[in-house]
């Protein structure tokens, strides 16, 4: 049986209620149910749906509606109910998912929308071939420019080693260094065995331990730069989430399929709960310790604090600046707590030791930035044309003209 091609027309529109998503069928009668109802938190819990305990996480994640930037990576996040929405819809007919993803580009992540645009590219060649099966087309050249990737970087890690770390150190290194290199040589669907870009890294950090609690003839200091330098080259490994190389490699085994493909193209940008001082560190389930992050960034970061995350994604300074101004401009609109604004931000600068300083002066001031940037524009094109300050100044210049 044939499968009816599907075209969706999806349109989306802000209302008070932030951004709703409609779509409907143009072909076929039946209409699209495509419509996402947000609902508040609080009539939730007055149906009993959440308990008020959860509160505080229901709440923080509506702000997911607004389009917000990830204070990590800065990339949009989605609404996790927009993505269970397209998860629900989507079939196994390539020509429907691309119809369906295309909507929904501008949230993907760069490899991911990488991805798509290949796929779209060998979908107009073989539009039978579904996206596991293109996936797996790409695989043997992927699987070469991966194992090139990955052993560049663990020989620019071994020269660091072999400049500045004693001979002893360096010789414990090697055995560290070379089972590396056999795992990412040898092919292996065993996770166990086979070679894990954050397995390798809490390795390394493991190694330093070490080395600093024996008596090395290596200074402190010196170490800490070696350890820093080291790292830093670590992290540029190739996951999915960085490398459409990887990404093809991963998603070409057998456990993935058409449909988790087509999801996991978006489920990086699904906006999650993230507590700032990690739970397992004490961190606690309130207002002032939760915040909006992708799906990708809340899974990289594990347990890390903020000085490990901040050093492993340099970006994220500028990023978490962007998602406060967003929060900022939506708090001038009543739709997000300035006591939440304000108190996340102090979460920051406490638990960063002032690494992480945002600026939320614009929670207290009145006019929009949008406001006085049109004003500069109005006056530059027009001469006579002033503000009421400029006016005050002009009359006071006169004045001082005429008594002089
Ligand atoms: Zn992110």
């Amino acid at each position: 049986m044939r499968i009816p091609q599907l075209n969706y027309q999806i349109n989306s529109a802000s209302n008070n209620d932030g951004t709703f998503f409609c779509g409907k069928l143009i072909t076929g009668k039946k209409k699209l149910p495509f419509k996402i109802k947000y609902k508040s938190p609080y009539e939730e819990a007055k149906l009993g749906l959440i308990s008020p305990a959860d509160l505080p996480k229901r709440e923080i994640l509506e702000y997911a509606k607004y389009n917000l930037p990830c204070p990590c990576c800065g990339f949009l996040m989605m609404h996790p109910k927009l993505f269970d929405k397209i998860s629900s819809v989507i079939t196994d007919v390539p020509q429907d998912s691309i119809n369906l993803l295309q909507h929904f580009q501008n949230y993907m992540h760069p490899v991911e929308r990488q991805i798509f645009n290949m796929i779209v590219g060998v979908n107009k060649k073989h539009p039978n071939m579904d996206f596991y099966d293109i996936l797996n087309k790409k695989l043997p050249t992927a699987e070469k420019a991966l194992v090139l990737k990955q052993t560049s970087i663990l020989s620019e890690i071994s020269l660091i080693a072999r400049d500045n770390l004693p001979e002893g150190e360096f010789n414990n290194f090697l055995k560290i260094i070379d089972q590396a290199y056999k795992k990412i040589l040898i092919k292996s669907n065993d996770k166990k065995t086979s070679f894990g870009r954050k397995k390798f890294i809490l390795e390394l950090e493991e190694f330093f331990k070490k080395i600093s609690m024996s008596d090395s003839a290596i200074q402190e200091d010196a170490l800490a730069n070696v350890k820093q330098k080291m790292l830093n080259c670590a992290y540029n490994l190739p996951t999915s989430y960085n490398s459409i190389e990887a990404f093809i490699v991963k998603y070409s085994k057998s456990k993935y399929n058409h449909k988790s493909i087509a999801m996991r193209l978006l489920s990086g940008s699904e906006a999650t709960i993230e507590h700032i001082r990690p739970e397992n560190c004490g961190g606690k389930t309130e207002y002032s310790n939760l915040i909006l992050e992708c799906a990708m960034d809340n899974h990289k970061r594990h347990h890390d604090d903020l000085s490990q995350q901040v050093s492993e994604n340099p970006q994220m300074l500028s990023s978490i600046q962007k998602h406060f101004n967003k929060l900022i401009n939506l708090s001038r609109q009543r739709k997000v707590d300035k006591s939440y604004i304000s108190e996340i931000a102090m979460t920051y600068y406490k638990l960063s030791s002032g690494l992480i300083d945002v600026d939320v002066s614009g929670l207290w001031k009145k006019k929009s930035f949008n406001n006085s940037k049109k004003a500069i524009h109005f006056i530059k094109d027009s001469k006579d044309v002033f503000t009421k300050a400029e006016k005050r100044e002009e009359i006071k210049l006169n004045r001082w003209k005429k008594s002089t």
